[in-house]
């Protein structure tokens, strides 16, 4: 059963310390095979799908809908 992960929304964040992911499109920005969807923080859009337990230390997802960026959940969702 696929866990639902809602990520925390975070501040623009310094783009030569950070990858941030995004598209054009509302799509779900990454596809996997594994345990967890995680979600943006602000409106729910799934931003990730059944991917690994993903480390957001280095990478930041901004939210194709509500354009807000996504870090690393809050550790009370683990
Ligand atoms: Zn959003």
């Amino acid at each position: 059963m696929t866990k639902i992960v809602k990520l925390q929304v975070i501040s623009p964040p310094n783009t030569e310390t950070k990858t941030i992911f995004t598209l054009d499109d509302k799509d779900i920005l990454f596809k996997g095979i594994a345990l967890e969807s995680h979600i943006c923080g602000y409106c729910g859009f799934v931003l990730a799908e059944n991917v690994m337990v993903y480390n957001y230390h280095d990478i930041i997802l901004q939210c194709p809908n509500c354009k807000s960026y996504n870090g690393a959940p809050k550790n009370d969702n683990f």
